[in-house]
């Protein structure tokens, strides 16, 4: 028993169980999505579907609320350039699929406003789509493009003047093959405006799909179902 007890104690020298947990870059032993005991803790399931009223979309899901630490998930993903955490946040959205159990052929994704993208030189709900889509065994395809010229501030508007925006925000650029079940992501959902002009747009260009909405985030602005 002592030799037993003196090998295992070589080899969990030789390796350490703990990792970086991806989110605060303590080193600990990693629970779900790379994420320490403590991180993984602050995740909030969003318990329910939101309501698809004034949308094109069959369902409208969220995963977690966006409390501090999903604020700091995204400001990590979008500004420290950390591409790793795509693959988190996709992993995230293939678990919320698979849990509701939607069958789903393509993945699609809200492009970036243009003032983002310049800032930051990448499509970070595009990264988080292709991710799940890897995961999904489904492809990924581009089919939104932003036709918003005064590329105001969403923040600035009311939540009716948001919405009347998103309307005529994005077009579709693609036209999905007939009955296919398109899941469009988005990292947070905030009003759910942006989301609804895109179901609208790929309504109009696709118009024998069924659209799925989700979201890795939700701020409680939306109506659960
Ligand atoms: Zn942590």
């Amino acid at each position: 028993m002592f030799v037993v007890a003196w090998i295992k104690q070589i080899f969990d020298s030789l390796l350490p169980m703990d990792e970086q947990c991806v989110l605060c870059d303590d080193f600990a032993i990693l629970k779900k999505y790379s994420l320490c005991e403590r991180c993984c803790g602050k995740l909030e399931v969003v318990p329910f579907n939101l309501t698809t009223e004034e949308t094109y979309f069959e369902s409208l899901m969220a995963c977690y609320f966006y409390n501090n630490m999903a604020k700091s998930f995204i400001l990590k993903h979008k500004d420290g350039h950390n591409r790793y955490l795509s693959l988190i946040l996709g992993q995230i959205l293939a678990d919320k699929v698979d849990s509701v159990e939607i069958e789903i052929d393509v993945v699609t994704a809200i492009p970036s406003t243009r003032s983002a993208y310049l800032k930051r030189g990448v499509n970070h709900a595009a990264d988080i789509a292709k991710a799940a889509a890897r995961l999904l065994s489904v492809p990924y395809q581009e089919s939104l493009v932003r036709i918003d010229s005064e590329n105001k501030a969403q923040k600035s508007l009311t939540r009716q003047q948001r919405f009347k925006y998103a309307m005529s925000a994005l077009a579709s650029i693609h036209t999905f093959e007939k009955n296919q079940r398109v899941l469009v992501v988005d990292d947070v959902l905030t009003t759910g405006a942006t989301l609804r002009g895109a179901s609208l747009a790929l309504k109009q260009g696709s118009p024998n799909c069924k659209f799925y909405g989700i979201a890795v985030f939700y701020t409680p602005f939306v109506k659960k179902i």
